[in-house]
């Protein structure tokens, strides 16, 4: 790669105009990945013969062959049309999107290039990911791939070919018009005439406008005598891919300061006449620094790197930062740009590009990240807790290295999901939000690396709880030398929100805490009973209530380890508890420091614990889900029927032109099995996506069944 691209790069990067930012919205397998490569090895980015093969937006794959550093998150590149034009290409990622990703890549983007197999047409991931872009207001171009197979496989004469292609172009239109926001229906519709669609194959590196057909003279017959006198790649020479695209979306996408002007409104809710307002509708290379991450990557060398949408302002390395949604100060450790799929550092970025962060640490996608605190770009949403376990191995043993590696490597990328990896028996568990988020890890894992694997049916993880206040309970050591006197009670509503929303931090709390004190009596607490908060831990808090017990601190970090034991494994189920008060009452303890060694003290707090929960009522919690199914209407009443059959409930129907939107509150129990159940109800047409996470009690006619069968499942004895 030459040091003319990087230096071009540069200088383009701080030129708005000829600032491109796509994305490609396409059903798997309809070509994405050869299509980007070809993009990127005509622009001089990737070397030509790797191209198609080279996959360099698949960052797994690349870095597992090559040894070098990829970062998929974005791959830039530099077109020559009239004047020299910087396109940056934002992936978006090729399975059923479950929280919202493709969503946040959209973010990112002006413009989105449409894929369409032109063999099997639009298919419904075209038109989930589509709606999508046309949400947050990216144009849509169109392109018809594998056109060779149409005249290989299908064997089109010409005008059947034309009226293939006109077919798919109304199909796109139609859902245009059906799905885009009021003033874009006819506007954003995509014409021959305009150019905004082109055809081609991904796979022979060519492709064709109809302008370009006329200016050139080339007929459909051409392209089919192409195929069949062994001339696809003179057809490549004269009609290049990556010319025939990047012209369309050099002359049919926005650039950043044209986009921003009417996207700001529509997808960030501040007031628009404040400075910040006005720097970000304006682009604003001097204004206010602003920045969306859309993707994290690990980063072999720099760790964590966020890559997303700079929309106005510039940043540099050692600029303070302040994250509005984790509520923290960070500080920039580097800025980049991409050149080709590879990160590029430089000094500064400005307004209107897609770069990479690092030094925002534990960010998560969606995050606004700004000088100055702002209204945020996107409602908070919360990393739900997993509800749903598979134990997962590799199906040869030899694997096992290769398994523990992918893994490691999936929980640092997707931090909704979580790992526990053993090493040496090879059998892992891996929790998510639902049995489809665990699905789709584990096809990235079967497809995308080429491990086969083996998993469990999926275990949902409850919660225990209890219903009111016990009375103190007594723990005794084993050496009957020490008691301890514990109680417990319902956590305040609003405390256990505070927990969750990341507003009172969890963990042990040493010293004076100003965050606990300030929010807590914000809540209502006492000064008095703030003082006694010890530790947080997974929506319960714990509160030592003794006065003037001497040897309360030599033995306190061991109660808190028994707290949390019996936080993790309640006594219904051995299920982790949430929503509790646990408070120390009492304590006596023997005055010699031997007898009282955790062998005393865990055993003892734990007991206390747990006879106090069986005193207050404790029951259990079942995870649910809100889901929005989105469906064409026709569908409608199959889906209700089927959410009837899984103890769900409608929340709320919305239809817009023939498409309907149903929010629905479903048992993460019953949802075993849920992407199928919706596929055969509405005939693969139905997707549905994952917007809140709560729990509620299990209903008392099951409570004991499920009881059962989790200790059963578990090994222990029938009764608590
Ligand atoms: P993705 O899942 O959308 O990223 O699709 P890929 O780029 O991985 O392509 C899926 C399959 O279609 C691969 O086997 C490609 O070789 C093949 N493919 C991609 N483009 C074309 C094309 O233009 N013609 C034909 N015949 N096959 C193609």
């Amino acid at each position: 790669m030459a040091d003319e691209k990087t230096r071009k790069i540069q200088e383009l990067m701080h030129q708005q105009e000829k600032i491109r930012n796509i994305a490609i919205a396409a059903h798997i397998d309809h070509g994405k990945t050869t299509f980007s490569d070809n993009l990127l090895a005509g622009a001089g980015m990737i070397s030509k013969e790797l191209a198609g093969k080279q996959l360099a937006l698949d960052f797994h794959e690349d870095e597992a062959t090559r040894g070098i550093t990829i970062d998929s998150a974005s791959v830039s590149m530099v077109h020559k049309l009239d004047e020299e034009y910087l396109i940056n290409l934002i992936d978006t990622p090729g399975h059923v999107d479950f929280s919202g990703e493709v969503t946040r890549a959209m973010r990112a983007a002006d413009g989105c290039i449409v894929l369409v197999d032109a063999v099997e047409g639009v298919m419904p991931q075209t038109e989930t990911v589509l709606r999508q872009a046309l949400k947050e207001l990216v144009k849509p171009v169109l392109f018809l791939n594998k056109v060779d197979r149409l005249i290989r496989e299908v064997k089109l004469t010409p005008q059947e070919m034309e009226k293939r292609f006109i077919s798919v172009i109304n199909h796109v239109n139609e859902l245009i018009s059906n799905i885009a926001p009021e003033g874009y229906k006819e506007k954003w519709k995509v014409t021959v005439s305009e150019g905004s669609v082109s055809f081609g194959s991904a796979f022979h590196n060519w492709a064709l406008s109809f302008q370009y057909m006329k200016s050139k003279g080339i007929t459909f017959k051409d392209v089919i005598d192409a195929y069949q006198n062994d001339k696809v790649k003179e057809l490549a020479k004269k009609a290049p891919l990556h010319e025939i695209v990047l012209e369309m979306v050099i002359k049919h996408h926005p650039n950043p300061v044209q986009a921003q002007k009417y996207r700001i409104p529509k997808i960030w809710h501040g007031e628009l006449d404040s400075e910040i307002g006005k720097s970000l509708i304006n682009c604003d290379a001097d204004g206010e620094p602003v920045f969306v991450p859309t993707k994290i990557v690990v980063d072999r060398h720099a760790g964590e790197v966020a890559a997303g949408r700079l929309f106005s302002g510039t940043m540099k390395q050692g600029d303070d930062v302040y994250m509005n949604l984790a509520k923290r100060n960070v500080r920039i450790q580097q800025v980049s740009v991409y050149r080709g799929a590879h990160r590029m550092v430089v000094d500064e970025v400005s307004a209107g590009n897609i770069v990479g962060v690092v030094g925002l640490k534990d960010v998560f996608t969606g995050e606004t990240v700004s000088k100055k605190p702002m209204e945020p770009f996107e409602a908070i949403k919360h990393l739900f807790e997993p509800v749903v376990t598979k134990s997962i191995e590799a199906t040869k043993a030899a694997d096992l290295p290769r398994l523990v590696e992918i893994l490691k490597q999936i929980r640092k990328e997707d931090p909704s999901i979580k790992i526990e990896i053993d090493e040496q028996t090879g059998e892992s568990l891996m929790s998510g939000m639902g049995e489809l988020h665990l699905e789709i890890i584990e096809n990235r894992i079967k497809s995308e690396k080429g491990l086969p694997v083996k998993t469990s049916p999926p275990i949902i993880v409850y919660r225990e709880t209890v219903s009111r206040e016990s009375p103190s309970a007594e723990g005794r050591s084993p050496n009957k030398h020490n008691s301890f006197y514990m109680r417990v009670e319902p956590l305040e509503n609003d405390v256990y929100e505070a927990i969750k929303s990341g507003e009172l931090r969890e963990g042990r709390v040493k010293k004076k805490n100003e965050v606990i004190f300030n929010v807590l009596s914000g809540l209502g607490w006492s000064g008095d009973m703030i003082r006694d908060v010890k530790n947080i831990y997974k929506g319960n808090i714990f509160l030592d209530e003794t006065r003037g017990e001497v040897h309360i601190g030599e033995v306190m970090e061991m109660v808190l380890d028994a707290f949390e034991m019996v936080m993790n494994q309640g006594p219904l189920a051995r299920e982790p508890c949430m929503k509790l008060k646990v408070s120390l009452d009492d304590t006596r303890l023997h005055e010699d420091a031997i007898h009282r060694g955790p062998a005393q003290v865990y055993p003892a707090v734990r007991e206390g614990i747990l006879e106090a929960m069986r005193k207050a009522g404790s029951y259990l919690l079942e995870p649910l889900q809100i889901h929005v199914i989105e469906i064409p209407d026709k569908f409608l009443g199959a889906v209700t029927k089927l959410v009837g059959s899984k103890r769900g409930q409608m929340l709320e129907v919305k239809q817009e032109g023939t498409q309907a939107e149903v929010k629905t509150k479903l048992p993460v129990a019953e949802m075993i099995g849920w992407s199928n159940d919706l596929r055969s109800a509405t005939e693969g047409r139905g997707t549905s996506s994952l917007l809140d996470q709560l729990f509620e009690k299990v209903p008392a006619s099951i409570q004991a069944d499920v009881i059962r069968k989790i200790r059963r499942r578990k090994g222990l004895s029938e009764n608590q």
